[in-house]
């Protein structure tokens, strides 16, 4: 930026940071560095079946929703459930698909998944996985072809998860306090 344009930005006051406290109770906030990193330091994704794997960017026990990064390296079905809550999604790599829905989920697309609605993942063959930002708010209910309830993830099972597998790996379970909101 010119000097010139930074002189009338602070001119008219827009570069003058705010001055007074922040609000009582706020909650501090979080960056997460080098998320397109998909090499990054591999103790940082916990395992969560095998060749599927996630990084916690946000654990939100304050609102029940969660941020992370889903790597899923093999083709296959991955999981059959039904949403209580809304999810937005970014595919980073790869591409993966719903059985009862006809749109693809691809690198560098967004796609949003309402809440209720009953689905089941599968990575296609000749795709050698996949890496999907997810935003998860409530539930994942993992469920039998009819609909039946046979599992349940949400904040609290990827935070568990995180904690055990931080422990595990020598970062020490409070490593994942940073990702709780
Ligand atoms: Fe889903």
């Amino acid at each position: 930026m010119s000097t010139n344009a930074e002189s009338k930005r602070s001119q008219s006051g827009e570069a003058v940071p705010y001055r007074g406290e922040q609000p009582y109770g706020k909650l501090d906030d979080l960056v997460v560095p080098k998320v397109l990193d998909l090499d990054s330091d591999e103790r940082l994704w916990v395992p969560q079946a095998e060749d599927v794997s996630f990084r916690p960017l946000l654990l939100s026990v304050s609102q029940g929703y969660f941020v992370n990064l889903l790597r899923v390296r093999k083709s296959g079905i991955l999981s059959r459930h039904r949403h209580a809550g809304p999810v937005h999604a970014v595919t980073l790599k790869g591409r993966w698909h719903y059985l009862e829905h006809e749109w693809w989920a691809e690198e560098g697309g967004y796609s949003f998944e309402p809440p209720g609605d009953i689905h089941t993942l599968e990575v296609p063959d000749g795709v050698d996985g996949m890496v999907t930002l997810f935003h998860v708010t409530g539930a994942y209910i993992y469920v039998d072809p009819d609909g039946n309830a046979v599992g349940v993830e949400d904040v609290f099972s990827k935070l568990e998860a995180a904690r055990k597998h931080y422990e595990a790996v020598g970062l020490g379970a409070d490593y994942v306090e940073r990702f709780i909101r």
